[in-house]
């Protein structure tokens, strides 16, 4: 599903960005937690993984328009992709390093699309057309990347 390597890329300054949890605040008084970034370890860059741009971009302009009562909010809660990348950082230690933290994450992303496909059949074996949008959403979060990297 994946083909690039999703762990790291390399920066312009020619250094090597590794993929990594990030806080962001917004607007100086909102955390965002669990976004996931590549950083680079030279000159300290960082940008959001392709696969959840667009996700976070629709998160920030609804905070724009309605601040939450709330100030604090994890980006894995609203989108799979991060929820997917939490689970495995917190599933505990990776001695093989990057590596095998790119398989970990593959064999759960795979794991979670499939997870979600089954709960889409039940969903639709009730016709229950909000879950089955809710559950379609969810996977577009999980695929979008392979669909930016056909443009
Ligand atoms: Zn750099």
């Amino acid at each position: 599903m994946y083909k690039d390597n999703l762990m790291e890329k390399s920066c312009n300054c020619g250094g090597v960005m590794t993929i990594h949890m990030h806080t962001l605040i917004y607007s100086s008084k909102i955390k965002i937690t669990h976004v996931p970034v590549y950083s680079c370890g030279e000159c300290g860059r960082y940008e959001p993984l392709p696969v959840i741009k667009r996700d976070l971009g629709l998160l920030i302009s609804e905070l724009g328009e309605q601040p939450p009562g709330r100030l604090h909010l994890s980006f894995a809660d609203r989108n799979e992709w991060a929820s997917v990348l939490k689970d495995t950082l917190a599933a505990g230690t990776y001695a093989g390093g990057l590596p095998e933290l790119e398989e970990l994450v593959r064999k759960a992303l795979q794991g979670r699309v499939d997870l979600l496909l089954d709960v889409y059949r039940t969903a639709a074996s009730v016709s229950d057309q909000k879950w089955m949008e809710d559950t379609e959403v969810r996977l577009s979060q999980l695929t979008a990347h392979s669909a930016n990297s056909a443009k």
